[in-house]
C-alpha cells in the first residue's frame, strides 16, 4: 500500500503533536508554519491527565518532568475576601485515580517537548499558507511564497483564525466580550504563591484570575479577563498596561493586587470563540485543535483537546490507505465531536458562572461549588483515553 502523504498547516501544538503522532505510526509529514522563527508567547498551560498520558506515550514523560509543576490543587476562591468557594485535590490523588499527572508547564517547554519529536526537516518556517485547493484524490496548499505543496491529505492546525476550516464551514471567529491579560513574574517576588503550587482562581463580578507556578516553580504565570464590549487588538496579542489591569482589580483580595502589582509587563488578548460544527473534515482536508474547535480558555482544555486530536487522528490515519482515507475521517469525527463539544460548551457556560455578580445566583453557585468539590466531577474529563477510545471504535 502507497504511504499516504500528509500536509500540516501550523507548529503550534496540535500541529507538532499531530506530526509526533504520525511519526509514531510510521507515517511520513510535513509542516508548514507561518512564523520564521519558533517561539511560543509567554505564558502558561495546564495539562491535565487526559493529555499527560497521550504525552508520555509519545515519549515525553522525562522532559515534562524535569520542568513541570504538579500542583497540589485548583483552588476557586472568592473575589474579595479570598474565601474558599471549592478545592479540587490534585497531586497523588489524581496521579493515583487517572495514572497520570496534572501538570503546570510554561507553554514554550511543552512546545520544545514535542517539537524535539519531530524531525528538523520536516518542519517549514516561513511558509505561510493563503489558500487551499482540492479535487477528489488530493488537496493542495498555496504559500505565499508562490510555492504550492500537493498531499493525499491536508491537516487544518492553524489555530482559531484558521484559512484551512474555509474549506469545512463558512464562519468567521467572534469576539468574546473578553480580554485577557496574561504575565510571568518571577517566583521570588510571590513567594506567597508557592508555600504549597496549586491553581489558584479568585472569581468576581465580571472577572476572573488565575494563577499558577511554572517552570519548576521559577516562575507564576497569571491570566486576568477584563471584560471589554469595544477593545480590539490589530493582532489578537498586543503589549498591555499592568496600571489597567490592577484598575480593573481595584478592591480585589490583597494577594491579588500583591501579584499584579508584581508583574513587570503583561500582554491582552482579546479572547474570540466559534459555535461548534458537525463536521471536522471535507473531502481531502481535516482540521484539529483551535481551527476545528476553539474554546474560551475558562475550562483550561483546548490544548488538552488539540492533543486529544493529534493522537486520535493519527490512528485512525495509520490503519488507511490513500484510497480509504474517507474512512478513516469518519472514524476521526465520531470519535472526537461529541467530546470537543462538551467541552466547548462548558468553557462557554463558565464564562457565565465564573463571572456572576454578587447575589442570588453567585450564592446558588457557591453552594454547588461545595458541594461539587473532589475529583469525582472530573472523571469524564481527566479519565478519559483517547487512545483507548480510538481502539474501541474500530472495534465497534
Ligand atoms: C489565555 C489562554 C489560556 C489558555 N490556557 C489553557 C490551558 O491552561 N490549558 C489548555 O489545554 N489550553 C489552554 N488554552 C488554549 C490553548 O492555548 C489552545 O487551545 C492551543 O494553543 C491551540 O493550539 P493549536 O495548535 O490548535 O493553535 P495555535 O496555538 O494557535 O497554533 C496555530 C499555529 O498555526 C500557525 N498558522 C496560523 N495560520 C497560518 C497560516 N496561514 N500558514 C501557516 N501557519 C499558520 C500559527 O503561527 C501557529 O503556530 C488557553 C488559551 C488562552 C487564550
Amino acid at each position: 500500500m502507497r504511504q499516504i502523504r500528509v500536509a500540516v498547516v501550523g507548529a503550534g501544538i496540535a500541529g507538532l503533536a499531530l506530526a509526533a503522532a504520525l511519526r509514531r505510526a510510521g507515517i511520513d509529514c510535513h509542516v508548514y508554519e507561518q512564523a520564521e522563527r519558533l517561539t511560543e508567547v509567554g505564558a502558561g498551560v495546564q495539562v491535565a491527565p487526559n493529555a499527560t498520558r497521550l504525552l508520555h506515550q509519545l515519549g515525553l514523560r522525562e522532559q515534562l518532568r524535569a520542568v513541570a509543576v504538579a500542583p497540589q490543587a485548583i483552588e476557586m476562591r472568592r473575589w474579595d475576601d479570598g474565601r474558599i468557594l471549592q478545592r479540587t485535590p490534585l497531586g497523588s490523588l489524581c496521579r493515583q485515580r487517572f495514572g497520570a499527572p496534572y501538570y503546570a508547564l510554561h507553554r514554550a517547554d511543552l512546545h520544545a517537548g514535542l517539537l524535539s519529536l519531530v524531525p528538523p526537516d520536516r518542519v517549514h518556517l516561513g511558509a505561510r499558507l493563503v489558500a487551499v485547493t482540492q479535487r477528489a484524490d488530493e488537496a493542495r496548499l498555496h504559500l505565499a511564497d508562490g510555492t504550492t505543496v500537493a498531499a493525499d491529505l491536508v491537516v487544518g492546525a492553524d489555530g482559531i483564525h484558521s484559512i484551512v476550516r474555509d474549506q469545512i464551514v463558512a464562519d468567521r471567529p467572534r469576539y468574546s466580550g473578553q480580554t485577557i491579560y496574561r504575565g510571568l513574574v518571577p517566583a521570588d517576588r510571590v513567594p506567597f504563591l508557592l508555600t504549597e503550587p496549586r491553581v489558584r482562581l479568585w472569581l468576581g463580578p465580571d472577572q476572573h484570575l488565575v494563577c499558577y507556578p511554572v517552570s519548576s516553580g521559577r516562575q507564576v504565570s497569571f491570566g486576568a479577563t477584563v471584560s471589554a464590549s469595544d477593545w480590539r487588538a490589530e493582532s489578537w496579542s498586543a503589549r498591555g498596561d499592568v496600571a489597567d489591569l490592577a484598575a480593573a482589580y481595584a478592591g480585589w483580595h490583597p494577594d491579588v493586587a500583591r501579584l499584579i502589582g508584581a508583574a513587570g509587563t503583561v500582554n491582552r488578548w482579546a479572547l474570540h470563540d466559534r459555535d461548534s460544527i458537525d463536521r471536522l473534515s471535507s473531502g481531502r482536508v481535516v482540521v484539529i485543535g483551535d481551527a476545528a474547535h476553539p474554546m474560551l480558555p475558562f475550562q483550561a482544555q483546548g490544548a488538552n483537546q488539540a492533543i486529544e486530536d493529534a493522537v486520535v487522528l493519527a490512528l485512525c490515519l495509520a490503519d488507511a490507505g490513500p484510497d480509504d482515507l474517507d474512512a478513516a475521517l469518519r472514524r476521526y469525527e465520531r470519535i472526537r465531536l461529541p467530546r470537543t463539544t462538551r467541552i466547548q460548551q462548558q468553557s462557554r457556560a463558565n464564562a457565565e458562572t465564573f463571572h456572576l455578580a454578587d447575589g442570588d445566583a453567585q450564592r446558588r453557585r457557591d453552594t454547588s461549588a461545595q458541594t461539587a468539590s473532589g475529583l469525582d466531577r472530573h472523571e469524564w474529563l481527566f479519565g478519559y483515553d483517547a487512545e483507548q477510545a480510538t481502539t474501541t471504535s474500530r472495534s465497534a
